[in-house]
């Protein structure tokens, strides 16, 4: 039998896109059930993300007009990544394979045949990446790219171009259920669940309608889950650094007491402020490093529920 295919798509604050990509997502599903590639029993699952505008009507209506349609809705905003994780969870006991996709039309729909290929080729993890950032801004492009060097050279091992355009089989989801963690980075820890995977490339377009919900802000946070998510690298590098700090200031210490010996004792105000400053800078920023593994930590220990979703199109209100 042809597999089930789930095409998760995150959306928040989407009343403008949301009525022109729909109709894309599910002309995808049909063609490639035509095509014999997938199940007709295949569906386009919408996560509204707690919008505050009419995207959850529309999803309610879509789902109305086609079966292939179905949503559901979170309790509230709780950011792309939990979307994400709460579609792929509530798909993955009723499909064989997960697309997730961004809903504004960035991601090339087509890819999805050659995903789907590699499904069927044996692959259980397709990592959709960008070929090309020609409709990027400059800004965007810069700071996007910064953005996985820095997670590398921080430790986090990520797909490089890859954000969360992927197929995920429900085999690997299963396994995924079992990582409990709240502070969530989906594109580094899906990596770490294992089995077969390959990269398919496709080029990113401009955004159909709306705006970007991805500012500069939630980029950086992003960037700080991330490392603080899959990698202690910092912590390393902080004790590392401490070690030179400790060497420097030992040489400054004997250095010091031979120059009291030699009784050329000046009134050296300048250098100890300058010395006092630079340590104290130095520890501040370690300290605020160590604050952000511990603030982590505290998330951790409270295990509260990563999503909550109120409600199901496919479970009528009484
Ligand atoms: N999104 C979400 N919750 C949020 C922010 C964004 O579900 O709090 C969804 C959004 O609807 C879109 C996807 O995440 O489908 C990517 O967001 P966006 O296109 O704004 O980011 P960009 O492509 O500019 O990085
Ligand atoms: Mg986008």
């Amino acid at each position: 039998m042809a597999a089930v295919l789930y095409i998760v798509v995150p959306c928040y604050n989407e009343q403008e896109v949301l009525p022109i990509t729909a109709p894309m997502f599910l002309q995808k599903i049909k063609d490639l059930a035509a095509a014999g590639k997938i199940s007709d029993e295949s569906r386009v699952l919408f996560v509204n993300d707690g919008s505050r505008d009419r995207t959850w009507e529309i999803i309610s209506a879509l789902a109305e007009e086609d079966e292939h349609y179905i949503g559901i809705s979170q309790s509230r905003n709780r950011g792309h990544q939990n979307a994400v994780l709460a579609g792929l969870m509530e798909a993955k006991d009723r499909c064989d394979i997960t697309i997730s996709i961004d809903c504004d039309g960035q991601d090339d729909i087509n890819a999805m045949d050659k995903m789907v290929d590699e499904y069927l080729g044996g692959c259980e993890v397709v990592y959709g990446v960008r070929e090309s950032r020609d409709t990027d801004t400059f800004f965007k492009r810069a700071t996007a790219q910064g953005f996985y060097k820095f997670l590398s050279a921080m430790g986090a091992e990520v797909v490089y171009n890859h954000a969360d355009y992927r197929l995920i089989s429900s085999r690997v989801l299963q396994e995924f259920a079992n990582f409990k963690e709240v502070n969530l980075f989906l594109r580094g820890m899906i990596p770490l669940v294992g089995f077969k995977s390959t990269c398919v490339g496709y080029s990113r377009a401009e955004r159909i309608a709306g705006e970007s919900h991805y500012p500069l802000k939630k980029m950086l946070a992003l960037a700080v889950d991330g490392i603080t998510s899959l990698s202690v690298k910092p912590l390393h590098m902080i004790t590392g650094f401490g070690v030179l700090v400790a060497f420097a200031s030992f040489i400054g210490v004997i250095w010091a007491i031979v120059t009291a010996l030699m009784g050329k004792t000046v009134a050296g105000w300048a250098s100890t402020t300058c010395i006092v400053c630079f340590v104290s800078g130095v520890q501040l920023i370690c300290l605020g490093i160590i604050g952000e593994y511990i603030g982590k930590i505290y998330m951790e220990t409270k295990q509260r529920p990563r999503y909550i979703i109120s409600e199901r199109t496919w479970e009528k209100k009484k």
